[in-house]
């Protein structure tokens, strides 16, 4: 299980993790939406988590595991950090927080200062050693996964001495019993990794940070109020309570750590500890001193507390606990302790696990510094990538660490390209909006202007009493007049009211066979058909198509001849016909019967004067 992860769901991609991980274990890769962290990578520092202001990382909580253990049968026992005292300032004795702990269910609470005097004990024998060899101290798991992840080659430095936490483990078990399990409460992250590293000493079940231990607390209902006193379980620590304040070891051990005799330097405090193991590693010769290295300042600020906000008041409460605990302490006792435990075994090894990657050939190098317009200028830097140069920004960037739009200089200049190109564009957009505008504007007043003339149209076409179609090479009508629509009748008239005008229906569902077959003609020849008669069930229409656009637009004049209007009509103008076929007649017999001819057209012509009459009335 990784120790620490991002929830996607809070995080706001602000890069503020990406820029303070102190070994750029936090990747944005070129496709990713949010960071990562890549557990191998990390060492465990918990510097991200202060970093990030949305509370979008978490580390592995432990606290459902420990609910087991307790609720189980089993023996557990809590060994505690002394760092405690600066945790709970809010409370007024530490024997009720011995109380409150114990009331969650361990069997026995154990202060972890013992084992830090033991351990203190054997970092003196090796300090003093004084065999020209120089030792860095293994108590910070931080500070250990850092040499064994980028600085190997100081492996054989690491002081193979156990911490603290692995000590008082080894002494429970030995005072205890094996079959007692261990849970580790105090302010490390890296303590939760250092649980499954036994390297064959005795065995720590979990490890709880104070801020689980204050959610258990919250959870079980126990406050200090309901509680009686209780003290820790032997064996008692002496100086080893000073251990949460980095130098606290040092005095635990009694080790010389004067300026001008002591042969040690203590380093602390995120950065400038891991630059103390590089020192270390390039200069120890002209150095000549053991490092003592805690990457917090001391374990008090340790991202486990529930705030490191004042280091100075917490230490001023560790001080306090250590005079307290040191006012009424029993030598006597803790001087049987030590030769009871003094000869457990202290020792550990270190294994390799090289997370430095390879550096990417200067051509790449320049090509990202090219394309990030840094060309030339790589010693310099601006600090806001995280990187301690724009060159080593470059180099992480071809490692796959980062991606170039996580230099501000470079994402504020590409950003303003893009406003500029989003300026130009919405300019651009804005005048052709502008253009669109009037085109509408015109094309509205031409649609006026047309429908207008439509309207007239289309009155017109009404005002005619014969029916009027037109149709186009799809024979869909395009327009036809009331008469029309009425001379086909009700079903017809249905039609008109939910589509007026007929527009768009197919002249062939319209009319019989007949009928449309004379569109059909004039559209393919091109010829009109005058006064065509078509006999439609009890009507006899007479119909004239005439082509209006060759091939493309045609329209009919269409009349009922049943009509007394047109049958007289028609009366007049087919006797009219005859009358003319009868005079071109007569004026060939003319010549043969003289005037017999115009009697005959004097006949005809009362008729037609006849018929004329009768249509008035
Ligand atoms: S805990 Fe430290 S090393 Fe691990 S990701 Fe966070 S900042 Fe980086
Ligand atoms: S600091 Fe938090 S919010 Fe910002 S990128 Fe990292 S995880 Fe996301």
């Amino acid at each position: 299980m990784a120790l620490l992860t991002i929830d996607p769901k809070k995080c706001t991609n602000c890069g503020n993790c990406v820029r303070t991980c102190p070994v750029h274990a936090i990747r944005i890769q070129v496709g990713m939406e949010y960071p990562e962290i890549s557990d191998a990578r990390c060492i465990g520092c918990g510097a991200c988590l202060e970093a990030c202001k949305y509370g979008a990382i978490d580390y592995q909580r432990s606290t459902g595991e420990v609910e087991v253990l307790l609720e189980s049968k089993i023996k557990v026992a809590a060994i505690v950090d002394p760092s405690i005292s600066g945790e709970f300032p809010d409370i007024t004795d530490y024997r009720k927080f011995v109380e409150m702990i114990r009331s969650l269910g361990f069997e026995y609470v154990i202060e972890v200062s013992f084992g830090v005097d033991l351990v203190a004990m054997a970092y003196k024998k090796l300090f003093d050693g004084k065999k020209g060899k120089y030792y860095i101290t293994a108590n910070c798991p931080a500070i250990v996964y850092f040499i064994e992840k980028y600085a190997p080659s100081l492996l054989g430095n690491l002081a193979p001495i156990i911490t603290p936490m692995m000590a008082t483990a080894n002494v429970v078990k030995a005072m205890y019993g094996n079959d007692v399990h261990i849970v580790h409460i105090g302010p490390c992250l890296a303590a939760k990794r250092e649980t499954s590293r036994t390297n064959g000493h005795a065995g720590i079940d979990a490890s709880l940070t104070f801020e689980e231990l204050r959610a258990l607390f919250t959870a079980r209902n126990i406050h200090e109020s309901q509680l009686e006193f209780s003290d820790f379980d032997p064996p008692i620590g002496r100086l080893g309570s000073l251990y949460p304040l980095s130098t606290g070891i040092l005095e635990a051990g009694e080790i010389n750590q004067t300026m001008t005799n002591g042969n040690v330097i203590t380093a602390e405090g995120g950065t400038p500890s891991l630059k103390a193991v590089k020192s270390f590693e390039k200069h120890i010769d002209q150095i000549r001193k053991n490092f003592n290295i805690f990457y917090n300042e001391g374990c008090v600020m340790g991202p486990g507390m529930t705030t490191t906000d004042d280091k100075h008041q917490r230490n001023a409460l560790v001080l306090d606990y250590a005079k307290k605990r040191l006012k009424y302490f029993d030598f006597e006792k803790w001087n049987e302790s030590v030769r009871t435990f003094g000869s457990i075994d202290m020792k550990r090894t270190f294994a390799s696990d090289d997370q430095r990657l390879a550096i990417p050939d200067e051509m790449k190098i320049a090509e990202i510094l090219k394309l990030i317009e840094k060309e030339g200028i790589d010693s310099s830097h601006c600090g806001n990538c995280g990187f301690d140069s724009c060159r080593e920004f470059a180099i992480a960037v071809g490692q796959g660490l980062t991606r170039t739009d996580t230099c501000y200089d470079f994402a504020l200049k590409n950003k303003n390209k893009y406003i500029a190109t989003l300026r130009e564009s919405n300019k651009k957009n804005q005048e052709e909006l502008q253009a669109l505008k009037e085109e509408l504007k015109r094309l509205r007043e031409e649609y006026s202007l047309i429908n207008d003339k439509l309207d007239t149209s289309r009155e017109i076409m009404n005002q005619i009493p014969s029916g009027v179609v037109i149709v186009d090479d799809k024979l869909k009508v395009t327009s036809s007049n009331r008469s029309f629509i009425e001379l086909l009748g009700d079903e017809i008239k249905e039609i008109d009211e939910i589509i007026p005008g007929l527009r768009g229906a197919d002249l062939k569902t319209l009319v019989p066979v007949q009928f449309y077959k004379l569109f059909q003609n004039t559209l393919a020849t091109g010829e009109n058909i005058i006064s065509r008669d078509v006999q439609i069930d009890e009507m006899l229409l007479n119909v004239s198509v005439f082509s209006i656009k060759k091939s493309k637009i045609i329209g009919a004049i269409v009349r009922d001849m049943y009509t007394p209007e047109v049958r007289n009509e028609q009366i007049i103008q087919r006797i009219t016909e005859v009358i003319d076929q009868n005079l071109e007649m007569v004026q060939q017999i003319g010549f043969l019967l003289g005037e017999g001819a115009s009697k005959t057209e004097a006949m005809l012509n009362s008729v037609i004067q006849l018929h004329k009459t009768r249509k008035k009335k």
